[in-house]
């Protein structure tokens, strides 16, 4: 039976990058004869302007009918004064709490060609394989109860709960062993043990799962001294796992160490390794439209869904190895133009991954 890929392009460059990664994903949906069938729904301002909803139920079920979702980026200006409830991004945490896609894995990986990019010194970053695992569907982000109250003394306060039950632990510690196990078996679990209850539970229960993982050499670190880590010595992580805000804020960090979030795709995951594949960065209303954006993150984003969800281990390689080529070729969109490199377009850019992988 044919296997069902929902494609979302979202708003902004949205629908500029994913053309791009859906001439990828064809051209190695043949190449490699996946059985893969492609349908396209909308998500995010454009569901918006067609539903009045960022998310419909019948785009929901065929997400839910999918076995994998690849999805642009969503939200700009157009949609930023309506109602809280509707807003673009609110889709996304709709879909991504109705798929159970409680894991999110985000690689923060430097081509070696590209290390001039970064902001630190290329000896600390050259070489670098980052993988963040985070928790993405509990903590903070859904916690009740959170609001607003008003004081007895007339001043008005805001508060948000940060719960996380063992279950919920457990089974991202798990990704994170996991992951671990297939790379370079270190893990480190990143908390705030010494303030947080929840992340004293945290602790406890990735200590619990790692008697399941003896080959796997784990390491806990506060948030804090992580995030220092990070800029510091980069290179000593392997996988980190973390709780939903944590990951959130390490995971932008850690992308920019390689220089430009136009390279970094991202997969978030279920029980079942279903998931949805997404670049990092966001809509980019700044240079929506112009055919400048860099489409490699949702490209790469590809390969990371045919690795993940339908362990097509082959044909994602091929499609990093044609990215490499093309950045050995001295391609560059904008974000990552350097001194005596060709400046591409976001087709131009695609055309020549295209090109890449037919030749290889
Ligand atoms: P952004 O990631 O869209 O843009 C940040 C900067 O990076 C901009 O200067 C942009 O031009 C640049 N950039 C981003 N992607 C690029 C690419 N592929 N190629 C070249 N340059 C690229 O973040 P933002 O500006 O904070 O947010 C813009 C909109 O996107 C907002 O509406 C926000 O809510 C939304 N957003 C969506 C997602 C998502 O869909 N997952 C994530 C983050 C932000």
């Amino acid at each position: 039976m044919s296997k069902q890929i929902l494609i979302l392009p979202g708003d902004g460059i949205g629908p500029e990058i994913m053309a791009e990664a859906v001439k990828v994903l064809r051209l190695a949906n043949d190449k490699f004869r996946l059985g893969f069938e492609l349908t396209e729904d909308v998500i995010g301002g454009a569901a918006i302007d067609r539903h009045g909803v960022p998310l419909a139920d019948e785009t929901l079920a065929r997400a839910q009918a999918a076995d994998a979702v690849l999805l642009g980026a969503v939200g700009g200006p157009k949609w930023d004064k309506i109602e809280r409830d509707i807003r673009p991004e609110r889709g996304l945490l709709k879909i991504r709490s109705a798929l159970g896609l409680f894991a999110n894995l985000r690689p923060a990986t430097l081509y070696p060609q590209l290390a001039s990019a970064s902001t630190l010194k290329p000896e600390v970053v050259s070489g670098l394989d980052i993988l963040i695992v985070r928790e993405l569907t509990g903590g903070i982000y859904f916690g009740a109860p959170r609001g607003q109250r008003q004081l007895d003394n007339g001043e008005r306060q805001a508060f948000d709960t940060l719960p996380y039950s063992e279950g919920e632990i457990r089974r991202i510690a798990r990704v994170g062993f996991d992951m671990a196990r297939v790379r370079n078996r270190k893990l480190c679990s990143v908390d705030k043990a010494n303030v947080l209850a929840s992340s004293q539970l945290w602790r406890e229960v990735v200590e619990e799962v790692a008697r399941d993982y003896p080959e796997v050499e784990l390491s806990h670190m506060y948030v804090d001294n992580a995030a220092m880590q990070l800029v510091r010595a980069p290179k000593q992580f392997d996988v980190i796992v973390t709780d939903n805000m944590f990951g959130d804020i390490l995971s932008d960090q850690a992308s920019m160490l390689t220089g430009s979030i136009g390279m970094l795709p991202s997969a978030s995951l279920d029980a079942n390794n279903k998931g949805m594949y997404e670049p990092c960065h966001g809509s980019a209303p700044d240079i929506a439209g112009q055919g400048v954006a860099n489409p490699l993150a949702t490209i790469l984003s590809v390969a990371m869904m045919l690795r993940y969800s339908f362990e097509q281990a082959a044909a994602a390689g091929a499609i990093e190895q044609a990215v490499s080529q093309v950045l050995d070729q001295g391609l560059r969109t904008g974000d990552i133009a350097a001194p005596g490199c060709t400046r591409v377009g976001t087709q131009g850019m695609g055309d020549a991954v295209v090109a890449a992988l037919s030749a290889l």
